[in-house]
């Protein structure tokens, strides 16, 4: 992985490995800038990791690539920070209806839930795709024929990591993850958000913007 500072980024990282710790007026001073200015820079370097702040000290250099420091960024963030709501469907709703709500609600994967909101199953893209092959009556065909469910499903909690759930997109080549909650044993756990590929893009275009 390959991620460039600005050339105002670099600049300060330099100012504090020298001088650090330093103040945010101090560093703004050895570069004629306002402190306001800078505060965009300086809050991408702390949260990428390679500057620290503290209280009545100053900036100091962590030492860290930027590589390192956005490995911690995706550790730091849990999926509880991350996670959007769930669309999610009853297991004897017809794959019509399923595919209409994918489109009204513009998602690629819906969830399969029973009447405590217990995760069942996801059926994906893909997988209405392959029943609309055959020569089938989506509309009297319910969702439950072509989801994937337990023991198959991939899933994630609110405590785990953003990383955790990047590692899991990567490992099992799926879109979407289901988030469920803490206590439950998985056969009846709930049903409480949704991690898709957009929701981890996100938080590293999230990062960007601060630079
Ligand atoms: P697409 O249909 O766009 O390729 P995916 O790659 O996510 O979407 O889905 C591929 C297959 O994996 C589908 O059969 C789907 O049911 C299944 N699948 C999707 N998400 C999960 C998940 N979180 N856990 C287990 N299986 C999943």
């Amino acid at each position: 992985m390959n991620i460039r500072l600005s050339k105002r980024q670099n600049e300060i990282v330099k100012i504090v490995r020298e001088k650090g710790p330093i103040s945010g007026e101090e560093i703004a001073s050895y570069l004629n800038l306002a402190r306001a200015t800078l505060r965009p820079d300086l809050s991408f370097l702390t949260m990428s990791g390679l500057l620290e702040a503290r209280p009545k000290v100053g900036y100091y250099y962590t030492g860290k690539s930027i590589e390192n420091a956005l490995g911690d960024i995706l550790k730091q963030n849990k999926v509880s920070d991350i996670k959007g709501l769930p669309v999610a469907v009853s297991e004897e709703t017809s794959v019509y209806d399923a595919i209409v709500t994918l489109f009204l609600e513009d998602v690629g994967t819906i969830f399969v839930v029973d009447e405590n909101n217990y995760l069942k199953g996801v059926a994906s893209r893909k997988d209405f795709l392959k029943i609309t092959l055959g020569d089938n009556d989506l509309g009297k065909m319910p969702v439950g024929i072509v989801m994937t469910r337990w023991p198959n499903i991939v899933t994630l909690r609110d405590e785990d990591t953003a990383l955790s759930a990047a590692k899991k997109v990567e490992e099992f080549q799926v879109d979407c993850i289901p988030v469920i909650s803490d206590d439950n044993v998985e056969e009846q756990a709930e049903l409480t958000g949704r991690v898709s590929k957009t929701h981890l893009v996100k938080l590293l275009a999230e990062i960007d913007e601060q630079r």
